[in-house]
């Protein structure tokens, strides 16, 4: 075959791909005509176009015509620059052609690395015309480098993006429940992709919804239960599956690898087959998943939540009746941490309060920052008594919530806070937090820690680790003397929910309850119209930690929180 025929059958192999059937005839078609007038190259159709014979379809001309303008490698390249991301990645590992790939495609369904790695381990590729078992180990050989070259999306902006597919995929008739998958619905810092699942019997209903949002005017792959789109420079994928079974893809492609590879061996030892597509009796009768609990529920486990499916400790905990039962957003009854515009918040205090009753939060703390932080505005010790005002105000126009008044203090290179003490006092809590390493080494940055956990006045550190999602590590401490000086001194620690900083994250919070410690969740939030989100990035974080309420401050009564605060402050 000729580099041209070559390059206009890969045409017709990308939109096969992106499920445009009357494009990839139009291409093949292209293809046809190319031969039956011998152009082996763009070059020599420049003839055809002056003069085209009688009867020639106009399209198929026209596609013939965009070859030859724009060049057909680089109509190649940008088909091959909009393929969902991970079949570009398989493309691009050189273990597969684009004809191949194509095949791949159609015949298994394959549009995503989870079902790529399904689809090797059962050794499915070999047995497709035009591929072999090279090719399968080729494939399976790349495998290792999975995404290594596609950059992972922080959890709060694919939240934020997810969110308004899934209200429209949820909104619209037919759909039973929809749900996100993988690291996204794990609640990881980091996702890998984003991808949506949807159980339906009218799946061309669901794509219509989503086909008139916006956000989806790109299209990078469409067929009958598959959609991929590309929306502000991210793509997301949606899988609209039969409800029947739904529960069996749910579960395998929320993950984590590890996790599934864990229930599949404790399906094993129990007479049971678990593959991609189900659970399977010893004599292979599947059983019906229209939930994930049909499965785990047949293997005789409770549902295991999604945010603790690593792969850890977590089946055998559910073997043995204990899992803990974990913190959700209905358990919040307050946030402990948040800005308004007398530091870097964008809104005033009244919107922030506003916003929290809306939430039906019991109480709040305003928390500004103090006057060395490196924030854009920061609260000076003349602004706290007119901020104090201002909140005696705001407490008589909202008597159905109590607001504190307090504030995100500097722990001082040497330790100290950044409030003198006759200041600080006048808060109803103080949180206390490093911003600025100021060139020291763990050992001195755990000082500084310690010598603010020590403070009577100081009742919460917030984010300890000080990392920045994606961009900045957090501080390489001795965690567990963290811990256990919080203990020690009855210092709270924070799971904070700003998306930058998801801090403590799931591990840390881990120790951290299991050391003793509690913890608050809390959303940092510096705009009214976030602090329900962030809040729930928190609770996410906190899951992954297996925290429970009793682990949590702020799912505690007022009076509750009032005493611990008082409890340390009489305590010096
Ligand atoms: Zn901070
Ligand atoms: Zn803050």
């Amino acid at each position: 075959m000729s580099p041209f025929h070559h390059t206009l059958a890969q045409l017709a192999s990308l939109a096969t791909i992106r499920g445009d059937v009357v494009e990839a005839k139009l291409w093949s078609s292209a293809l046809d005509l190319a031969r039956a007038h011998h152009i082996e190259s763009e070059l020599d159709a420049g003839p055809l176009f002056q003069d085209p014979p009688p009867g020639i379809n106009p399209a198929i001309l026209e596609h013939l015509r965009r070859a030859y303008e724009a060049g057909g490698w680089v109509l190649v390249e940008s088909g091959v620059a909009d393929l969902p991301a991970d079949l570009r990645w398989l493309f691009e590992s050189g273990a597969v052609t684009l004809d191949q790939l194509a095949t791949v495609h159609r015949e298994l369904g394959v549009t995503s690395a989870a079902d790529i790695v399904a689809a090797v381990r059962e050794q499915k590729l070999r047995a497709l015309h035009g591929l072999d078992e090279t090719v399968e180990r080729a494939v399976a050989a790349s495998l290792s480098n999975l995404r290594a070259r596609i950059p992972r999306i922080p959890l709060g902006r694919a939240v934020s993006l997810a969110v308004k597919m899934l209200a429209a995929l949820r909104a619209t008739p037919g759909v039973a429940w929809a749900a996100p998958l993988g690291s996204l619905r794990r609640g990881q810092d980091q996702v890998g992709d984003i991808e949506l699942i949807a159980a339906t019997d009218q799946p061309s209903a669901a794509i219509d919804a989503l086909l008139t949002l916006p956000s989806s005017s790109h299209v990078l792959h469409r067929s009958e239960r598959r959609l991929y789109v590309m929306t502000n420079l991210q793509q997301i994928g949606v899988r609209l599956t039969h409800p029947a079974n739904a529960g069996a893809d749910l579960l395998h492609l929320t993950g984590s690898r590890a996790h599934f590879e864990a229930l599949q061996a404790h399906a094993a030892s129990k007479g049971f087959s678990l593959r991609a597509d189900g659970l399977r009796t010893a004599d292979g009768t599947l059983v019906p998943a229209a939930t994930e609990s049909d499965i785990y529920g047949a293997l005789g486990l409770p549902l295991i939540p999604p945010e603790i499916r690593g792969g850890d400790d977590e089946i055998e905990r559910a073997i043995r009746g204990e899992l803990p039962a974990l913190v959700s957003l209905g358990d919040i009854r307050g946030d402990l941490h948040m800005h308004s515009e007398w530091s870097d918040g964008r809104d005033s205090i009244g919107a922030m309060v506003e916003a929290c009753c809306a939430l039906g939060y019991e109480y709040m703390a305003i928390t500004d920052h103090s006057p060395s932080s490196a924030a854009s505005r920061n609260l000076t010790i003349d602004g706290v008594k007119r901020q104090a005002d201002e909140i005696a105000r705001l407490r008589e126009r909202y008597p159905e919530i109590v607001i504190l008044h307090g504030c995100e203090a500097d722990i001082l290179p040497d330790g100290r806070l950044d409030f003198p003490d006759e200041v600080l006092r006048r808060f109803d809590i103080v949180l206390a937090s490093l911003h600025d390493r100021s060139g020291h080494t763990p050992d001195q940055l755990m000082e500084r820690y310690v010598a603010a956990m020590k403070h009577p006045l100081v009742t919460l550190i917030a984010h300890p680790t000080n990392r920045l999602v994606p961009t900045r590590e957090g501080y390489d401490l001795d965690y567990d003397r963290l811990f256990e000086m919080a203990v020690e001194t009855g210092t709270v620690l924070e799971i904070d929910g700003a998306p930058s900083h998801l801090d403590l994250d799931g591990a840390l919070a881990r120790r951290a309850v299991a050391a003793g410690a509690t913890v608050s969740i809390d959303s940092d939030c510096h705009r009214s119209d976030l602090l329900g989100r962030q809040m729930n990035l928190g609770i996410l974080t906190a899951r992954r930690g297996w925290v429970e309420p009793r682990h949590v401050l702020n799912t505690r009564p007022f009076l509750d929180v009032h005493a611990l605060i008082a409890a340390k402050r009489a305590s010096h």
